[in-house]
């Protein structure tokens, strides 16, 4: 699994606290127990995201802070012993930032991203700071041979070069950015110590979309950068064929989708769409190149367009990612169409100095039937299928049914109660796949106890699992327990206690209550998951009893 999404949110709520208690120009003190609360969900979810060095710093920080058994913490002193924390947390930040991967791209409205590239690393974390502060999300890149990559991965809505002493780097880098910036709209933002008029000129020419000198006039940075990304949206929002490939883009997809939704609404005939991802493109470009990337990119599209049947309409949806949509066809036939492009296209020899290679994709489809079934809501089930595809080993096609569309199946309802997002996050994503006979799942999380006791899920009809945190402020997992345990849903409903507490205490507290398991963060997906499957497996063989909790491994 991809873990840098989630590093990458864990970092940046590292960077929000330190932000919050040493840069706001606060003077009183900081509770001991807030910065407890704090280390505690900075290992529990570094442990699980695998940031090992972070883990281990918390957790001797966690130690250090129950020696010093102090009610509240002076900021400066604060700083003082968070100080290895927030070194190693910038250093994360500021370098590996090109490792980190992209936004989804299904996002449609997001917080621009800006990339800032330049040689002078005090010059960059200065810009990324101030940028910050307005309310962008800034990635930043040192390294020439990461520019593009970094760009194709994340997808920035803005490019800033900033140069600071005169030399080619930053001209050869718009060069190589212009080809795709040009494509999506981005604008590149030079800024240089060199402003003569050629040296200006040159920089226009080959493709820099403004220039800004040194000493630079921040008030006037941001104001052009407001400029530039209202631009882009603009030009998005009017433009409906992808530059490279000639496909239609996304936007359009939306329009056409509800075109066929109409049609499902008048004759009843349902349709289909399906989500390709090539598989393994990074490593084309890693190997042959970005530009042989981008051959590769368009002849698929063109061996789409060929194979397709004419009614059949593809989108460019993102990266190396298509949608077809398949008007009037059921799912059956349109796995059959999509094997057959899948046989076809992998047999195509593509050639790269003098180099042969071949290339396939996965696919998810996902039938639509029912009129009120959204775009989003259809975008959603191809994805799931298309993630079942790659992870059965790509190059595959598998297809997703809308939850409840199968009768035979009992429906299974897991819920994810947990304060942090990151970890609720990535639990989504995780459990997204899972798969257990004869059960059609709904997955839903929570923010708080309150918030899933108020939600009266527990009163839908089908069995439930639920993941449940056990340190939470506004109502700890425990008094949750016992209040799911005291509702007497006639329904199944199983426990699984997620806890970075390892005391022997809680965790007989919370067999006591009734807990059908436990796990102490950081935990570990894979055993998450056979956990889970095991205890599902024990309702459905009816003789689940609540009396006897299976626990496999004591802490
Ligand atoms: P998987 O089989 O899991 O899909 O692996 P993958 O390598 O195909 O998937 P991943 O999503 O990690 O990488 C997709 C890469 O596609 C990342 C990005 O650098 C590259 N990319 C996105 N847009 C373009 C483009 O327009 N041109 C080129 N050459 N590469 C692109
Ligand atoms: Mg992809
Ligand atoms: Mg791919």
């Amino acid at each position: 699994m991809n873990l840098t999404t989630y590093k990458n949110l864990l970092l940046e709520k590292l960077k929000k606290q330190f932000s919050l208690w040493f840069e706001k120009g606060e003077q009183e003190p900081i509770a001991n127990s807030e910065v407890y609360r704090f280390l505690h969900s900075i290992k529990g979810t570094s442990g699980t995201v695998e940031l090992m060095d972070i883990y281990m710093i918390s957790n001797n920080l966690m130690e250090e802070i129950n020696r010093a058994k102090k009610e509240i913490w002076e900021r400066e002193e604060l700083k003082l012993l968070l100080n290895k924390l927030i070194i190693l947390t910038e250093n994360y930040e500021t370098f590996e930032s090109g490792e980190i991967h992209g936004r989804n791209l299904s996002q449609t409205d997001h917080t621009p991203l800006i990339q800032v590239i330049g040689n002078d690393i005090s010059n960059l974390i200065f810009l990324k700071e101030f940028l910050e502060k307005k309310g962008w999300i800034v990635v930043t890149n040192s390294s020439e041979e990461k520019v593009i990559s970094q760009y194709l991965d994340l997808n920035p809505d803005c490019v800033i070069i900033n140069e600071n002493s005169p030399s080619l780097l930053g001209l050869e880098t718009i060069q190589a950015l212009r080809p795709y910036s040009r494509k999506q709209f981005v604008s590149i933002i030079m800024i240089s110590k060199m402003c003569d008029k050629e040296t200006r000129l040159h920089a226009l020419k080959i493709g820099a979309d403004d220039f800004l000198e040194k000493p630079l006039d921040l008030e006037e940075l941001t104001v052009r950068i407001e400029h530039h990304l209202e631009r882009k949206k603009l030009f998005e929002q009017s433009a409906l064929i992808d530059e490279l490939t000639k496909l239609y883009n996304r936007r359009y997809l939306h329009v056409t989708y509800n075109r066929s939704l109409n049609d499902l609404k008048r004759n009843g005939q349902p349709f289909c769409l399906a989500m390709l991802d090539i598989d393994f493109f990074k490593k084309v470009n890693d190997n042959f190149g970005h530009p042989t990337g981008d051959m590769v990119l368009s002849a698929f599209a063109t061996f789409l367009e060929e194979g397709m049947r004419n009614t059949d309409i593809a989108f460019r949806y993102g990266g190396e990612e298509f949608i077809i949509l398949f008007p009037n066809t059921s799912d059956h036939q349109t796995y059959e169409i999509i094997t057959r492009l899948l046989d076809d296209f992998s047999k195509i020899r593509f050639e790269s100095n003098g180099q042969e290679f071949s290339v396939s994709f996965s696919a998810g489809i996902h039938m639509i039937n029912r009129p009120e079934t959204t775009i989003k809501d259809a975008l959603n089930f191809a994805d799931q299928a298309l993630y079942r595809a790659k992870e059965s080993g790509r190059a595959r096609v598998e297809y997703m049914k809308s939850p409840g569309e199968d009768y035979e199946n009992r429906r299974l309802f897991i819920s994810i109660i947990d304060d942090i997002a990151i970890i609720r996050t990535m639990l989504m994503q995780e459990l997204r796949t899972l798969k257990i006979d004869h059960y059609d799942i709904d997955l839903q999380e929570f923010k708080d106890g309150p918030t899933f006791l108020s939600s009266q899920r527990l009163k839908q009809r089908g069995d439930h699992f639920l993941i449940l945190d056990g340190v939470m402020p506004e109502m700890d997992g425990f008094e949750v327990l016992e209040k799911v345990k005291q509702a007497k849903v006639s329904n199944h409903v199983l426990v699984m206690m997620l806890t970075g507490r390892n005391s022997k205490e809680d965790i007989k507290r919370a067999l006591k209550l009734g807990a059908d398991d436990y796990m102490t963060k950081p935990f570990n997906i894979e055993n998450l998951h056979s956990r889970m499957k095991k205890l599902i497996q024990r309702i459905k063989n009816q003789d689940f009893e609540s009396e006897s909790p299976l626990v496999e491994n004591k802490a």
